[in-house]
């Protein structure tokens, strides 16, 4: 089921002072295609929440069309628009066992939707296959871990064959490796199923990892949409940029001078007709070459050996940060004495922002 989301807008009265309002999303515009994982990434209050509500009705939009296939459903109430939902905290029936959380949104159908006894279990056997809890369905809830918890809520939202679903940083409450286990159990799922998917998080890496496509929020206004990778390799701003990766992108106050681009007196890259003036240069960790002749000059810190990789911590002092983060192959360990370090830069692997309103600036390299 596709999903389109048409200029929506959600404004909110200010919840402390009076009179004033918050604007949680401006003029979304997206178009979700049939059957892909979208993951809406961004921090914390930027409208993540807000904009999956939205979508399953139980926010309305102030302005704005929210259509699945060619249904509009902006004023469908959430129990007739076919969507399932998983949250963070996940909320099972703690009195209730696996099978009976499963089946009690079937229970509640109505009418023409009403099933069997048969068809209910039939369902809910179907779905704890699906999440592979088939096993612990006499159990209660809290003879569960909490990844199996999260499954039973997952499979408590597939139940009803919903034509769209909606996970609200449902990993949030997992420890590390059984986040990363449930996110490709979430991506398995979803592809079985083919139901459209939107997933909420502020976890860049979580997003990127499992994402058809990802749509990056700041401030209620989406900031950039496109594959995980084609995002990270073009971000359109600053913003985009420090948000994807890890480790995160190097930025330096920059300059353009003479077609320059200089670090400090670093000149790191030549580029064509630029007029001179201050900017933001980003360096992916990646994006270094550990060169005894690179124009680029850091004050050595720290080499910390990853196995095939060595992270090399550095200073250089028109970063942003106080420490500079660049990856290179182990190969390079040799090459890393003494009190500075030198890099030359890939040149896909740097770019350059305006100082003042941050946006990309899409040089053209010299020669
Ligand atoms: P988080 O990751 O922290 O959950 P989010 O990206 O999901 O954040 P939202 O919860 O959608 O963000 O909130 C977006 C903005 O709208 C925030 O500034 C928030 O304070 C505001 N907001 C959300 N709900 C309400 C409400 N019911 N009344 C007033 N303001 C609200």
């Amino acid at each position: 089921m596709k999903v389109t989301l048409e200029k929506l807008t959600k404004i909110y009265p200010h919840r402390v002072k009076k009179g004033e309002f918050v604007t949680a999303v401006s003029d979304f515009n997206y178009e979700i295609p049939d059957g892909k994982l979208i993951g809406l990434l961004g921090p914390s209050g930027c409208g993540k929440s807000t904009t999956l509500n939205m979508i399953c009705g139980l926010e309305k939009p102030s302005s704005g069309r929210i259509l699945f296939g060619d249904d509009d459903v902006t004023a469908v109430s959430p129990e007739n628009r076919g969507v399932g939902m998983v949250f963070q905290n996940y909320a099972l029936y703690p009195h209730l066992t696996v099978r009976q959380n499963i089946l009690f949104p079937l229970q509640n159908l109505k009418g023409k939707d009403k099933l069997t006894k048969e068809e209910m279990e039939k369902r809910a056997e179907e779905a704890a296959k699906l999440v592979q809890i088939d096993m612990l369905m006499d159990r209660k809830p809290n003879e569960l871990s909490g990844g199996q918890q999260q499954r039973v809520a997952i499979a408590r939202s597939l139940v009803k064959m919903p034509r769209v679903l909606l996970l609200d940083e449902p990993l949030s409450n997992l420890d590390a490796r059984l986040r990363l286990q449930t996110r490709e159990e979430i991506r398995r799922i979803q592809r079985e199923t083919g139901i459209t998917t939107v997933f909420v998080t502020h976890d860049q890496e979580e997003a990127m990892s499992i994402s058809d496509s990802i749509v990056v929020m700041k401030e209620g206004t989406v900031q950039q949409t496109g594959k995980p990778q084609e995002v990270y390799d073009d971000p359109v701003n600053l913003f985009v940029a420090k948000f994807l990766g890890t480790p995160p992108i190097n930025v330096f106050e920059a300059r353009i001078e003479g077609g320059k681009v200089m670090i400090g007196d670093d000149a790191v890259l030549t580029v064509k007709d630029e007029k001179d003036r201050p900017v933001w240069a980003a360096i992916r960790p990646e994006g270094f070459i550990i060169d005894e002749n690179g124009p680029l000059h850091c004050r050595l810190n720290a080499v910390e050996v990853m196995g095939r990789d060595i992270s090399v911590v550095s200073e250089n002092e028109a970063a942003e940060n106080p420490t500079v983060r660049s990856i290179v192959d182990a190969d390079n360990l040799k090459k890393l004495s003494g009190e500075t370090v030198s890099f030359s830069v890939k040149p896909h692997k740097i770019f350059l922002f305006e100082k003042d309103t941050e946006e990309r600036i899409r040089f053209e390299k010299k020669g």
